[in-house]
């Protein structure tokens, strides 16, 4: 007998978030399932790093609920009161996530290794001999074994962007978030980053992407969900969401980066 789970790893419940009279999101409910990818697309400004932003705990909701692994870790408002996760909740479950951003960030004072490694060392306490290992398998994983020692000047765009993802795999997430991944890389370096996401989603991993790569999102997305200010107008399988959306807006969305 086979053991199936139901609970969606992810579970967004009517969520919101405020910035005084702007709704930047506005009552979304999402579940992700584990192993799938979820592509979220739309114009600028609709919302979208706001909801990666309140599912990685960086930002505190004005409503609703969120649960990760059956456990809620978003605040909730209920009756008018608020109730907050506690800290040590929010800890342990901020270890679950991995965040990929549009600009990377790395050390520049640190070789690609280092940038890797840091974050299992101090926030998990990895012994440097075992950061070092899962660090060079990851750094593998994103096609750059041989550019371990380089610092990000020495590394192109992309390579940089993939050591980025090679930092959020070696905290080991359960979910991998992307804010627009490929959008800062010049165009010839955005499909090898593509490539390393595309090998991610076929190896199992769970993701949720914001991205405008149509073409990424209808070969490698289970479900693609566009926001335009601050909802959710449009979800489901990718093809039908991208080429035959049935909400106006929708279709001017898709029209423009078709
Ligand atoms: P997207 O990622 O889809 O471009 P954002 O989530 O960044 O959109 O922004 C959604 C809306 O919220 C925008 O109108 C933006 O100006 C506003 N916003 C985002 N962050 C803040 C903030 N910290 N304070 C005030 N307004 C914000
Ligand atoms: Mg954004």
């Amino acid at each position: 007998m086979t053991i199936t789970t139901t609970t969606p790893l992810l579970q967004l419940v009517q969520v919101s978030k405020h910035f005084g009279d702007l709704r930047a999101v506005d009552e979304v409910s999402l579940e992700i399932k584990q192993g799938t990818v979820t592509c979220i697309v739309g114009p600028s400004g609709s919302g979208k790093s706001t909801l990666l932003r309140t599912v990685n705990m960086l930002e505190s909701i004005d409503g609703g609920a969120i649960f990760f692994d059956g456990e809620m870790i978003g605040h909730q408002v209920r009756d008018g009161h608020r109730i907050p996760v506690s800290a040590s909740v929010a800890r342990r479950q901020t270890l679950n996530f991995g965040m990929v951003f549009q600009h990377f960030n790395l050390f520049p004072n640190y070789t690609a290794l280092e940038n890797v490694t840091i974050a299992p060392m101090l926030v998990k306490g990895v012994k440097r001999k075992v950061a070092d290992e899962t660090g060079a398998r990851v750094l593998a994983q994103v096609g750059l074994a041989d550019r371990k020692d380089h610092y990000p000047n020495e590394l192109s765009g992309g390579q940089q962007q993939r050591v980025a993802i090679a930092r959020a795999l070696a905290m080991e997430p359960k979910l991998l978030l992307f804010d627009e991944p490929t959008s800062a890389l010049d165009p010839e370096l955005v499909n090898e980053v593509l490539a390393v996401m595309r090998g991610l989603a076929e190896e199992g991993a769970t993701m949720l992407i914001v991205t405008h790569e149509m073409r990424f999102a209808e070969e490698v997305a289970d479900e693609v969900i566009m926001m335009d200010a601050g909802r959710i107008i449009e979800r489901g399988a990718p093809r039908d969401v991208i080429h035959n959306p049935t909400a106006a807006r929708a279709q001017k969305f898709f029209a423009s980066v078709g």
